[in-house]
């Protein structure tokens, strides 16, 4: 069929590898990862639990990943009946009145909160340029209110941690669009004053904003919007259990009071009957933030991890999260000081700044956590507690594998007295040994070779 001048003279320069060796080469590669599939993994702020197989057995279903975002309405109302379902589950969890799926992470919800937020002030004939925003707050908070347009101005934090009223109260001005919040805290310690706060904030003419990335201290418990909050998003790929780390998939689904509805992203889905449409034609709305429906693998998992554990199974998700951390901080806490010493809710920071005398930092201790083969707890956050390490267990632990993290937390203890070397170039035993962190971002070599380890 193909002309001669078409045709190869040799046979291509295919590389000739066995599937066998194919097989092992990919294996092999696997396995120098770290998930929760192999470990614990106590990252705090990250929701790092385990995700039921049952979810990804659903999402992979043809009638969810096959279908095609560009077909038409009435030919996926299978998907827009779930989404309007999980909708309605989210709304009864949060406690406010409509919810939005099209943003893909945490981040990007609040940007899209605070943006209604905006919208809505500005219907109002309001110029606030301010967001206030605590000193113990995610990095992302700042970001996207400097993203919304907002100026930035940071609340401390009182000696016990948490929102002191009487500052606040100084802060809240008529420039004051929003107090963005998050609770439990990155402490994780619950504003105890929540409600007198929400009052503060509304008899300013402000917004509250929750960041409610985390929701495993409350679900079941308390609702954001029964704490007075406006606006809340949800990092569905945290608390809803879907695999996520290394930069994807999301979902932020943002949740707000019916002031702020004609401000949603849209489209908005819609029930008329039977029959679910997705409504484009929304005056008001800031307009569309993500293409099609948002991630819908992750609202597919978040609806079935919902409809699987049920009303009661949430409320005990809450429940052995705080037990859990709570157990940690008391099994640690002559050792490692806590930052706060009472109870927590859902994670626990501790300070390593005694170690700071044998020339140890929580960074060191934390790569020899790897050692002992355990993913590391978050470091250097939140930025208000020196050499902090910030443990979030999760609810899906077993007392067995808590037990044994803090059998080697105490362990590394006795190494930093004894034996402080052999921290300082932790990790011995991974794939890959201690690297310059900011040069390995910029710089990637995949075949770096590591120091022997000592005898
Ligand atoms: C994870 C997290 C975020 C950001 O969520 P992303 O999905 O990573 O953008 C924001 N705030 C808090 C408290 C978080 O834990």
């Amino acid at each position: 069929m193909f002309p001669a001048s078409m045709m190869r003279d040799d046979p291509p320069g295919l590389p000739e590898v066995s599937e066998l060796d194919l097989v092992r080469h990919y294996v092999k590669l696997s396995q120098k990862n770290f998930s929760i599939d192999s470990g614990f993994y106590p990252l705090g702020s990250c929701t790092m639990k385990y995700n039921p197989k049952i979810n990804d057995e659903i999402a992979r279903l043809a009638g969810m990943a096959s279908l095609h975002p560009l077909q038409a309405e009435e030919t996926v109302q299978g998907a827009l009946h779930l989404l309007y379902s999980l909708e309605e589950f989210l709304k009864e969890i949060l406690g406010v009145d409509h919810i939005s799926f099209q943003p893909v992470a945490g981040a990007q919800g609040e940007m899209v909160g605070l943006m209604m937020i905006r919208a809505c002030l500005e219907s109002r004939g309001e110029n606030r340029h301010k967001v206030l925003i605590p000193d113990s707050a995610h990095g992302t908070n700042p970001a996207s209110a400097g993203l919304a347009g907002f100026d930035v101005e940071e609340i401390k934090s009182n000696s016990q941690g948490l929102i002191d009223l009487d500052d606040l109260k100084k802060h809240l001005d008529r420039d004051c669009a929003a107090l963005m919040l998050t609770n439990p805290n990155t402490l994780g310690l619950f504003e105890k004053d929540i409600l007198k706060i929400s009052e503060a904030v509304h008899q300013a003419g402000a917004l509250m904003y929750m960041d409610g990335a985390n929701l495993n201290a409350l679900l079941g418990v308390v609702r954001p919007g029964d704490m007075g909050f406006d606006v809340v998003h949800a990092n569905l790929h945290k608390t809803f259990s879907t695999p996520h780390g290394g930069g994807g998939p999301g979902a932020g689904a943002v949740g707000v009071k019916a002031m702020l509805a004609p401000f949603l992203p849209k489209p908005t889905i819609e029930k008329k009957g039977n029959v679910y449409t997705l409504n484009h034609h929304r005056p008001q709305s800031i307009g569309k933030v993500s293409t099609f429906y948002g991630n819908f693998g992750n609202l597919v998992r978040a609806y079935v991890y919902i409809r699987s554990n049920g009303a009661q199974g949430l409320a005990k998700i809450s429940e052995m999260a705080i037990l859990n951390a709570n157990y940690v901080r008391k099994r640690l806490d002559a050792v490692y000081k806590v930052a706060q010493d009472r109870p927590c809710m859902h994670e626990v920071v501790f300070t390593a700044k005694k170690f700071k005398s044998k020339e140890v930092h929580a960074r060191d201790l934390c790569k020899r956590l790897m050692d002992y083969g355990f993913h590391p707890p978050t470091v250097y956050f939140p930025l208000i507690v020196e050499e902090a390490m910030m443990v979030e267990p999760t609810e899906t632990e077993s007392k067995e594998t808590l037990d044994a993290f803090c059998e080697a937390m105490l362990s590394i203890a006795k190494e930093a007295e004894t034996n402080p070397e052999l921290l300082l170039k932790a990790p011995w035993t991974t794939p890959v040994g201690r690297l310059d962190e900011t040069e390995a971002v910029k710089k990637l070599n995949i075949r770096w070779k590591k120091e022997a380890s000592p005898k």
